[in-house]
């Protein structure tokens, strides 16, 4: 039996279709740094399992059950992260950055892995790109965080993108609103589904969370937190909110968003398209406030706040939206094609090649066929204006034929004037 490999499940090839838009997200994510002043930072794709557990936390479902963990040949246990901020956290601490001039902006981008059912919208390898900032509590740099990820959405192409937003207090109020969850669940225990029974003692606030339709139903009737907030979360959350109206950036309160991981406090957020696409494949953006993390992986307190958006659900919008429209992505574009016949003027071929390309010019070719007529046809196709011919004659005197593809004239020209020849016709 021959042997099929496919890649993992939920794990996918990225071909150059796909680059073009990947590519597009990541420009459009570097202007808005530039814009706001956030440096470019990669962190490992492995780290130490601990800062996901202490971080992240290990009640959360990424912790849970999601993550991709080895123990490496020395008996180090490593992770590969399945999100970003608690690398960068470590980097942070690690790099001394507490003593930098605050906030400390960083953004990434590059590849996350969980181990999820997987679902549209959801994949075991994806990307994500992220801004975190860290070292100051101010809600203006939460305000500062939402504007960024709805700019970069909507500078790709996004029109109704909606911001839902809560505030989930911070360890202070958390508590007393954690007891009066607790026992609003209890007393609705046996509507629940089985992942959130188990949730109540561990993570009540998850089940705000849960998907399934019964939680749904019970979440409806639940306590609110922003009714319970202190008066420092409750101030912050207001100043957030004025901000926000200043700005004009369309939120909506959704008093039921927690988003599920432990470091999370005061301000949550997510961004999603309103659409029938957009509902179906899930958060666009997600991300808060995070005012312990530093602390909790063995730094000083240290307030900061971030957020991360998933490329593929991004990309796979826009690739649909692009479907509908009948456009197709750029396809690759050169003024002009280099022929060539014979073995001689093959191997002259290549160093004329790499000429135009120091030159800054495009060139098409097919070097590996040795017919005029096939690379003319290979021409043609490119739709170029230009065809530099380089015969058996040509090659042995150094000359070389420039063949304009509309009109059908040629001439014959010095193979060391060829690039200048035609950096002059391009200009025109
Ligand atoms: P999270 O870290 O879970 O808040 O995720 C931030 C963003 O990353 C989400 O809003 C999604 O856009 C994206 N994302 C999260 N998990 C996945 C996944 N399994 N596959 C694809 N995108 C994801």
């Amino acid at each position: 039996m021959s042997l099929k490999f496919q890649s993992p499940t939920g794990m996918h090839d990225l071909f150059q279709e796909d680059w073009n838009y990947f590519d597009k997200v990541k420009k459009t994510c570097q202007n808005m740094a530039d814009s706001y002043e956030f440096d470019r930072i990669e962190t490992p794709i492995l780290e130490d399992t601990a800062i996901f557990e202490k971080g992240t936390g290990l009640n959360t479902d990424i912790v849970e059950k999601e993550m991709y963990s080895l123990t490496s040949r020395g008996g180090d246990r490593l992770t590969l992260r399945p999100e970003g901020t608690p690398g960068i956290v470590r980097s942070y601490i690690q790099h001394g950055m507490q003593s930098l001039s605050k906030p400390v902006k960083l953004w990434y981008f590059g590849p996350f892995f969980r181990h999820e059912r997987p679902q549209a919208g959801r994949f075991r390898q994806f990307y994500q790109f992220g801004f975190e900032s860290l070292g100051v509590s101010d809600p203006i740099i939460d305000a500062e965080i939402i504007q960024i990820f709805y700019n970069i959405l909507k500078d790709l192409g996004f029109k109704n993108l909606l911001v839902e937003i809560n505030s989930i207090g911070d360890s202070q109020c958390r508590g007393y609103f954690r007891k009066s969850l607790m026992s609003y669940l209890r007393s609705r225990q046996s509507g629940l589904c089985s992942d959130c029974k188990r949730r109540i003692k561990k993570n009540p606030l998850r089940i705000l969370d849960c998907k399934e339709e019964k939680c749904q139903r019970i979440k409806k009737g639940a306590p609110q937190i922003v009714d319970h907030l202190c008066k420092e979360c409750h101030d912050h959350f207001k100043n957030l909110l004025e901000y926000l109206d200043e700005k004009g950036l369309p939120y909506s309160l959704n008093p039921y968003l927690v988003r599920g991981l432990d470091y999370y406090t005061k301000t949550v957020f997510e961004i999603y398209e309103d659409s029938e696409e957009g509902k179906q494949i899930g958060a666009l953006a997600g991300g808060g406030r995070y005012d312990d993390l530093v602390r909790m992986l063995g730094g000083k307190p240290t307030p900061a706040c971030g957020a991360a958006s998933g490329v593929e659900r991004v990309v796979n919008l826009l690739k649909a939206r692009s479907k509908k429209a009948g456009l197709k992505a750029k396809e690759r574009t050169s003024e002009v094609f280099l022929a060539q016949v014979g073995e001689i003027a093959k191997k002259k071929s290549l160093k004329l090649f790499e000429e135009f390309r120091e030159a800054g010019i495009k060139v098409g070719e097919a070097l590996h066929r040795d017919s005029l007529s096939a690379q003319l046809k290979a021409a043609d196709k490119m739709d170029v204006k230009y065809v530099l011919i380089l015969g058996q004659k040509e090659a042995i005197d150094d000359q070389i034929i420039i063949r304009e593809m509309k009109s059908g004239n040629q001439y014959v020209t010095e193979l060391s004037k060829a690039v200048q020849e035609i950096k002059k016709k391009i200009k025109k």
